[in-house]
């Protein structure tokens, strides 16, 4: 059992910060990170008033689920309409002001909320206000408990890459390697893929977010795998580029270089670092290389319940790292003709650095 008490209370703060008396939460990765309800409907409702209880209003299949997952929320039916519930969940709020999730609300949802809110009496209807990723940004920093699903997860992929590499011949197929992989991650444990595994061999792997084909891999082909195990909500993800017999001369050039942004980044990121700053140590080190225009995407991200979440290091970002954090660190190089290079490990973020959950090791090539 993980503690929402304290996922509760830093949301809270944050409420304050964005002068809100409560916010709706909507998304639902939000839902289960702040209340534990793991079911596939619900919005929460949590005021900024550590004495108010919060409410879960979900519909009539879950009510007991959320009651026995959610134990600090107070359980709301959504029974009927939205019109005939929606004013026991904001009843609590008064005249007070609701944020809601902006970058999860549709514009029609958000048209039917205000028409529904309008309907209450003024006494009891609460101003609905824009708020901006209240709980991502606490879900940027991993607890304890989630720091061991997110271990678990990863190991998971680290097994399941090792037992595909034994097996795996020239002559496979892209798809039937991602199917080995997911077959043995879901035989260990895992409860299914983060993604759906990228296999891309030769000119195929030069481009980072390829579909496996039902093409067969051949040998000296590099061949980019990027996996992750999902455990209990919670995401792996990791790139390994292999080679099946021997491999051409280009092959280690690069993949030496794509290893030195990799471990360069992976040393000397830290804390308080803009996400810029330390997308630009890998950035740096392939640049001078002469494959700067070769690596085309962000350094890496933030993993949690989705595979993609804050912060993101990249060119563009405009985040800051903290410690808690858990980040991949993915440099790659693609050569259209010829195929790609990725090496992605994922891991913490701490006052000591960056220490990496990944166990996979990593080719190291002959001097
Ligand atoms: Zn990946
Ligand atoms: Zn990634």
């Amino acid at each position: 059992m993980t503690a929402p008490s304290t996922r509760l209370d830093r949301i809270r703060q944050r409420l304050e910060q964005a002068n809100v008396d409560a916010l709706l939460v909507t998304n639902a990765h939000n839902r289960r990170y702040a209340s534990g309800f793991t079911g596939s409907n619900g919005w929460l409702l949590i005021p900024a008033d550590e004495t108010v209880s919060p409410k879960l209003a979900t519909d009539f299949r879950y009510l007991e689920q959320a009651a026995q997952e959610s134990p600090d929320f107070e359980i709301v039916n959504m029974n009927g309409g939205i019109e005939k519930w929606w004013g026991e969940l904001a009843r609590p709020l008064g005249r007070g002001r609701l944020g809601f999730e902006s970058n999860d609300v549709t514009v029609a949802a958000h048209k039917q909320l205000r028409d529904v809110n309008a309907k209450l009496p003024a006494s009891q209807r609460p101003a609905l206000v824009q708020t901006d990723q209240i709980v991502e940004q606490v879900r940027a920093l991993k607890d304890e408990a989630e720091l061991s699903l997110l271990r678990r997860a990863v190991a998971l992929t680290d097994d399941a890459f090792a037992h595909v590499q034994r097996t795996m011949q020239p002559g496979w197929t892209e798809q039937q390697v991602s199917w080995e992989i997911e077959q043995y991650a879901r035989s260990h444990g895992a409860e299914g893929m983060a993604f759906e595994s990228i296999v891309a061999a030769g000119p195929w792997g030069a481009r980072p977010h390829a579909r496996p084909r039902d093409e067969a891999i051949c040998e000296g082909q590099p061949i980019v795998i990027d996996m992750g195990a999902r455990y209990q909500g919670y995401c792996a993800d990791m790139t390994r580029t292999i080679v099946l017999g021997d491999h051409d001369d280009t092959f280690p050039r690069i993949y030496d270089i794509v290893l030195a942004a990799h471990e360069t980044a992976a040393e000397m990121v830290e804390p308080g670092m803009s996400a810029r700053d330390a997308d630009q140590l890998a950035r740096q080190v392939i640049s001078d290389a002469g494959y700067g225009d070769q690596f085309g995407h962000g350094l890496g991200h933030g993993v949690g319940l989705q595979i993609h979440e804050n912060p993101y290091l990249g060119m563009t970002s405009r985040d800051t790292l903290e410690s808690g954090m858990v980040i991949t660190i993915e440099p790659g190089i693609y050569l259209p003709e010829w195929g790609g290079i990725r090496i992605e490990d994922m891991g913490l973020l701490d006052d000591d650095g960056f220490h990496s959950f990944t166990g996979t090791p990593k080719l190291r090539m002959p001097a």
